[in-house]
């Protein structure tokens, strides 16, 4: 067995070890060029002093800890560094450690600015490489030119309210996210869904069918189908590429939603023939929220991206380059700055996307073993989110528990693993992604100590 350690303790420690280094900082940034004064001196070398108290508490691994404070009641969020967190929606967006450091470098306001020239926009900003990133985040899902947005919900607007006018009808999935229906809502079109199939799978031909019934119902085309690759119920795979041949088939601009697929996975708006990445940040992407991407072709760059027209009735001001949908610039400080930190790592992830479907469905072969367990996404899995039901095992449980649905979440709580709905023993969702192999073992074997706990059948 490895060294014993506290997390929770490890977790605040340091906490109060970098809150004591960025209160030095703070004493920096206030001393004169000149040096400090005698009270930022004395209160310097106080913090300094207690250092090396903290690094060594740290060194401990163990003993008392409370709760860190970062103001008043606002408290240290320690859940990624205490438990194995399996949350459906926050695996993705943890950040990397260099995301984290860039949080902290790049914090202030409009840190992003410092060397902002003529002629005055974000995505030219050579300094730090903003320009580059977007050239690199294009190259990096297959378009010609990319805009980072402030999640992907922030994409599917610029898109829709470009594209869609009123009266317009928008095809997505009978499984579409919610933001979708407000995007099109917002621009003044209307809502179609395509069904899914039996097996929960959104297909071509339904697409194709949808789009038909709308052109005889109104007499003219959708103007945008709005696709999302994995879905945010089941995480299902559906038909992109063949959606993807429809969409051209009928002359129809194609959205292809990648909240649940671009940094994780490999994508390729070319090869799926898409006129629109849409990608979040802080979903997929290891970034801080609120961030995301929107890419397109060259063809439909020129629409999407269109600059300002407007001139000032009374001073005659123009402004030049600045792009109507983001309001001329977006992202600035730390959400972009973790975006482009954590990039490196995020594209050779999507490397490995094969790895992270087989913890997936290594984990959920486990978890079935429990007799009542059950997988309602498609399975064998193709993503690390899945919906599982747990009426036949669990809730049976939570049935004559005095905790009732609760005693699973404090069950998997003492072992460190925290993620679930609280409470939920029926129908919920997790995700694997990004756990190692040795949290998948463990995650796995913590599912059936519990089980066999409160003496359901394992197989
Ligand atoms: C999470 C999610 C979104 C919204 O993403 P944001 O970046 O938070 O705007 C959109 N579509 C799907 C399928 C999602 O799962």
């Amino acid at each position: 067995m490895d060294e014993q350690i506290n997390k929770r303790y490890l977790a605040n420690k340091i906490f109060e070890t970098q809150f004591a280094l960025e209160d030095l900082r703070q004493i920096v940034r206030e001393a004169l060029p000149t040096g400090m004064s005698d009270e930022q001196s004395a209160r310097f070398s106080e913090i300094v002093s207690g250092l090396g108290g903290l690094v060594e508490e740290i060194g401990a691994k163990d003993g008392q800890t409370q709760p860190v404070s970062i103001v008043g009641d606002l408290m240290c969020r320690t859940r990624e560094e205490e438990f194995i967190n399996i949350q459906p929606i926050q695996a993705g967006g943890r950040l990397t450690p260099e995301a984290r450091k860039a949080v902290i470098a790049y914090g202030d306001g409009y840190s992003t600015c410092d060397s902002c020239r003529k002629p005055f926009r974000l995505d030219k900003i050579e300094k730090p490489s903003i320009a580059g990133f977007h050239t690199d985040l294009a190259e990096f899902v297959g378009m010609d030119q990319a805009r980072v947005v402030p999640g992907a919900r922030r994409g599917f607007q610029a898109v829709a309210s470009t594209l869609v006018e009123k009266g317009d009808d928008v095809v997505v999935s009978a499984f579409a996210h919610y933001t979708e229906f407000l995007a099109v809502e917002g621009a003044g079109g209307s809502i179609r869904e395509a069904p899914v199939n039996e097996d929960n799978i959104l297909t071509a031909e339904s697409v194709a069918h949808k789009i038909d019934e709308v052109k005889k119902e109104t007499g003219k085309l959708p103007s945008l189908i709005m696709i999302d690759h994995f879905d945010y119920l089941l995480c299902n795979e559906h038909d992109i590429y063949g959606i993807g041949k429809v969409a051209q088939e009928y002359g129809i601009p194609f959205l292809y939603n990648g909240a649940y697929t671009v940094g994780i996975m490999p994508v390729n708006g070319k090869k799926l023939g898409a006129d629109f990445i849409v990608g979040s940040g802080h979903k997929s992407m290891a970034s801080v929220a609120p961030s995301g991407v929107l890419a397109t072709t060259e063809e439909w760059a020129d629409k999407i991206f269109r600059t300002t027209q407007m001139v000032g009735d009374v001073t005659g001001r123009k402004f030049g380059i600045k792009e109507v949908e983001f309001l001329g610039c977006t992202l600035m400080g730390a959400p972009l700055l973790s975006m482009m930190a954590s990039f490196p790592y995020v594209k050779e992830r999507t490397k490995h996307w094969d790895e992270e479907v087989k913890k997936s469905n290594y984990f959920l072969n486990e978890f079935l073993r429990i007799e009542g367990n059950e997988v309602l996404s498609e399975f064998p899995r193709k993503h690390a989110l899945t919906k599982v039901d747990t009426t036949n095992s669990f809730d049976k449980v939570a049935k004559t528990h005095k905790r009732r649905g609760y005693f699973f979440s404090d069950e998997l709580k003492k072992r460190g693993i925290v993620g679930e709905f609280p409470g939920a023993t029926r129908s919920w969702k997790l995700s694997t992604y990004g756990l190692s192999w040795d949290q998948i073992h463990y995650l796995s074997d913590a599912f059936l100590e519990i089980a066999e706990k409160y003496e359901l059948n394992i197989n």
